[in-house]
């Protein structure tokens, strides 16, 4: 199968074109390991990228860690992504990836038992049209790194524009604004006190993020951590 899918759509690298691969030797130099750790809210250095006790507003994210920059590679990554081979090319991401170098995997590591990873859901026509969540594919990943069950009790109930096509701050968040609940057949006393790592691709203003966070502390939710691929 896997041969015959390589006679009809043969891979090339997603940057330079060569084939047979999809993120080729060459241009996998072109991640970059985001480094510095500091709190998402004030910018300023913090370990693990814990926000500040300072900048911890009610209701607001206890931290965000992401693996790489959101630069030229990576968009071209993740355009891909959304209308070819996801899976596959996630696949060879995840193998490239240096465990390592993720200084916050150290966080999530140390958390005791209770913990649930939650993608970011997609809109149920999105999910239609494109088959599958690439929000979901990263949380299998991390679930295998972390031993933490992925959980699906999160709906998205608005029809929101890509958050990456809007430039204006103020309309970004107006787009995420009230685009999530919680399913109605969730029982509450699973989360209730528990912590949740988020999973999606990119955060560039963390609108989203933040609202799916809003609506999981509010349902008691004590902890909530994001993990995404990049950070722009
Ligand atoms: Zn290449
Ligand atoms: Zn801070």
């Amino acid at each position: 199968m896997s041969f015959l899918k390589d006679i009809f759509f043969p891979k090339f690298c997603l940057s330079c074109g060569k084939p047979g691969i999809y993120i080729c030797l060459n241009c996998q130099k072109k991640l970059e390991y985001i480094k510095i750790q500091k709190c998402f809210y004030c910018k300023k250095p913090s370990l693990y990228n814990l926000t500040h006790q300072i900048c911890l507003k009610n209701l607001s994210i206890d931290q965000i860690g992401s693996i790489f920059y959101y630069n030229d590679f990576f968009k071209k990554i993740i355009k891909n992504i959304k209308y070819r081979f996801a899976k596959e090319i996630f696949k060879e991401l995840f193998k490239i990836i240096n465990v390592n170098q993720i200084n916050f995997l150290e966080l999530y590591k140390n958390l005791e038992n209770d913990v649930f990873i939650q993608p970011i859901p997609l809109h149920k026509n999105k999910f239609k049209d494109r088959g599958f969540n690439q929000a979901f594919i990263i949380s299998q990943y991390l679930s295998q790194l972390l031993n933490f069950p992925v959980i699906d009790i999160l709906e998205r109930i608005k029809e929101t524009k890509n958050q990456a096509e809007i430039k204006d701050r103020k309309k970004r968040y107006q787009n995420v604004r009230g685009a999530f609940k919680i399913k109605k057949d969730v029982d509450l006393n699973l989360i209730k006190n528990k912590r949740i790592i988020l999973v999606d691709d990119v955060i560039t203003t963390g609108f989203t993020v933040n609202e799916a966070t809003k609506i999981l502390k509010k349902a008691g939710v004590i902890k909530i951590y994001c993990f995404t691929l990049a950070q722009g």
